[in-house]
C-alpha cells in the first residue's frame, strides 16, 4: 500500500551496527518526517481500537517513542516496560535470554490490572525475545494481551512461530515484513 511504501522509504539500513554482520533498521528518518510518523501513529492506533485495547504498553526505548502517541491517539493510557532498575515503584520483573547472556524487563505492578486489555507496541520485532517477556509480564499482572503491534518484523528470525503459543490467539500485527 501507499502507507507501507512511505514507511519503508523512511527506514534506513545501517550495516554492521551494533556489531559486525548485523543490518540495523534505523527508524530515526521516519520519526523526523511528520507525515510518515503521523501515518504510523494512526495505523497503530487503529490496531489498538480494533483489538479493544484499554492500555498501550511500549517497550524501552523505541517502543516509548511509538507507543506514547498511539496511546494518546487511541484515548487510552500508556504504560512503559523498562529495562530492570529504572522504575521507582513496586515492579514485576521478567528475565529473558539474549544471544549472549540474559536481560530483565520490568513494569510497575500497579499499572496493569485484571480486566485490562493491553496492546504491546515496539518498532522492530527481531527474535521475539523481548516481546515474549513483555507478554509474560502482562499475563503475570493478571491482564490480557489484545495484540502485539510492530512497525517492522524481521521474518527470517522467526519470532512469529515462537510467539504464537504465548500470544494465545491475540494478533501479531506487523505493518512491514522484511
Ligand atoms: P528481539 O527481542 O525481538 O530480538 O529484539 C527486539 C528489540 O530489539 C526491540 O526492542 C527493538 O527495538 C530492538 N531491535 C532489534 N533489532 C533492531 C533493528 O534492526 N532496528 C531497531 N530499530 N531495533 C532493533
Amino acid at each position: 500500500t501507499d502507507i507501507q511504501e512511505l514507511l519503508l522509504s523512511r527506514i534506513r539500513d545501517v550495516a554492521d551496527y551494533p556489531e559486525p554482520g548485523v543490518m540495523f533498521k534505523d527508524i530515526t528518518p521516519l520519526l523526523a518526517d511528520p507525515a510518515a510518523f503521523t501515518a504510523l501513529t494512526d495505523e497503530l492506533a487503529g490496531i489498538a481500537a480494533s483489538t479493544g485495547a484499554t492500555k498501550v504498553v511500549g517497550l524501552e526505548a523505541r517502543g516509548f517513542i511509538l507507543g506514547a502517541p498511539v496511546a494518546v491517539r487511541a484515548g487510552v493510557g500508556f504504560i512503559p516496560v523498562r529495562k530492570a532498575g529504572k522504575l521507582p515503584g513496586a515492579t514485576l520483573r521478567q528475565a529473558y535470554d539474549l544471544e549472549y547472556g540474559s536481560a530483565e524487563i520490568e513494569v510497575h505492578a500497579e499499572d496493569l490490572t485484571h480486566g485490562d486489555r493491553v496492546l504491546i507496541v515496539d518498532d522492530v520485532l527481531a527474535t521475539g525475545g523481548t516481546a515474549e517477556a513483555a507478554i509474560q509480564l502482562i499475563h503475570r499482572a493478571g491482564a490480557e494481551v489484545s495484540g502485539l503491534a510492530v512497525l517492522m518484523e524481521l521474518t527470517f528470525l522467526a519470532a512469529r512461530p515462537r510467539l504464537e503459543p504465548t500470544l494465545n490467539g491475540a494478533p501479531l500485527k506487523a505493518l512491514l515484513q522484511v
